[in-house]
């Protein structure tokens, strides 16, 4: 257990006086670095005008506004109403209500091994019932299928409301979608009228080389969840889709998403800053390069694969019985890498995308030293 005295660039520094490189961006929260300064600026600027007003679209809140628009104008047109929430779960639990609101069907396909989130609905959509049963009852009618399994998707049907999919699995170990996968899905949503979620809560802002990873798949989901780097270490999520679709949400009955810290002023800045200097500094632009440098430094022995969908990457050894042996030596040495859920055998890198090629060329002597130390063992 670290405990933390202050965190600058992909540098965390704690309190015995030592200092780690952060090659997982708190689980791909961090892509501009720790307490970017413009983000900082934000934050002060606008806890010093005001933070909490109000609660249920009664004030119009500058910054939650001007957030909304860079959003929008950054993607496609059928994506143009955010409704700002707190926490990725409570953006997963939104689109869920609202597919089913606006179908007026209740069942929701989910792919097995993918994470949503914690609370009750969003918990309700893992497939692995050892990780749920003490939660039961679940919510009904969610089904699962494999990804990437073509022949699953005759589980999509009239009754289906919604489809929820990760365009990359993350915590199943960074498992990017088959050619035509993602495309095939979208066609049979069309065909049963089911609405089709994007979660780009991990895969967002960047992290796999385009602003969405959804853009590298040539279609366009109904409803895109966000969270995680949207606040540049801020808590704020959302969940976006067309404003028609939206504005289910506002009658029969009104009222139908209530959050009371959703879109909090202070939270909205920092996202303003944070998209603002992701979208400045083209930082998004160098994620390929980046990957590519850790990609082809990352070879050894013990590492069976490298998967990567950008800076999103997932470490395959060749055992299982490396990986506690691998990261141990990686946090001892200075370095901050992490495991997936459902994946026993690789860990994750996910750097702050800031990291420079030395950096990259300093994690990379840090990893393989790692390697030899558990293979040594
Ligand atoms: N969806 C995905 C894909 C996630 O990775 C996560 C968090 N790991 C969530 C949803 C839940 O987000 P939060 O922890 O902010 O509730």
């Amino acid at each position: 257990m670290l405990e933390i005295e202050r965190a600058e660039g992909i540098y965390v520094y704690t309190t015995d006086g030592k200092r780690y490189m952060d090659l997982n961006s708190g689980i791909c929260v961090s892509s501009l670095g720790h307490c970017h300064p413009a983000v900082v600026r934000a934050v002060q600027g606008q806890s010093a005008q005001y933070m909490h007003t109000m609660v249920y679209g009664e004030h119009v809140q500058t910054p939650q506004v001007a957030l909304a628009k860079l959003l929008t104008d950054n993607l496609p047109a059928a994506l143009n109403s955010v409704y700002l929430v707190n926490s990725g779960s409570e953006a997963v639990e939104g689109a869920i209500k609202l597919a089913k609101r606006h179908t007026g069907r209740y069942e929701i396909v989910a792919a097995r091994n993918a994470y949503h989130g914690s609370t009750q609905g969003a918990e309700s959509l893992r497939s692995d019932s050892a990780l749920t049963s003490a939660y039961r009852p679940l919510v009904p009618g969610i089904r699962h299928i494999n990804y990437n399994i073509l022949d699953d998707l005759q589980t999509i049907t009239q009754k289906t409301a919604a489809v929820i999919l990760e365009p990359v699995q993350a915590e199943a170990g960074v498992i990017l979608p088959d050619t035509g996968y993602l495309k095939t899905v979208r066609q049979r949503c069309d065909e049963t009228g089911a609405m089709l979620i994007f979660d780009e809560i991990q895969t967002g802002f960047g992290r796999t080389g385009s602003l969405f990873a959804f853009e590298q798949s040539g279609c366009v989901p109904d409803i895109l969840t966000i969270g995680k780097a949207m606040g540049g270490g801020m808590p704020i999520a959302a969940f976006i889709s067309d404003v028609d679709v939206m504005q289910d949400l506002s009658y029969k009955p009104a009222l139908g998403h209530i959050t009371t810290f959703g879109g909090h002023p202070v939270t909205s800045a920092a996202a303003l800053a944070c998209l603002e200097t992701l979208l400045n500094e083209k930082l998004i632009e160098r994620v390929a390069v980046k990957a590519d440098l850790f990609i082809n430094r990352l070879k050894h022995p013990i590492i069976k694969e490298v998967r990567s969908a950008g800076l999103m990457m997932a470490i395959e050894l060749t055992k299982k019985r490396y990986l506690k042996y691998v990261v141990q030596f990686i946090i001892d040495n200075g370095g901050l890498v992490d495991w997936f859920l459902f994946n026993q055998q690789a860990f994750r890198l996910a750097p702050p995308l800031i990291i420079t090629e030395a950096q990259i060329e300093e994690a990379c002597t840090l990893l393989l030293a790692a390697c030899d130390h558990a293979e040594s063992i």
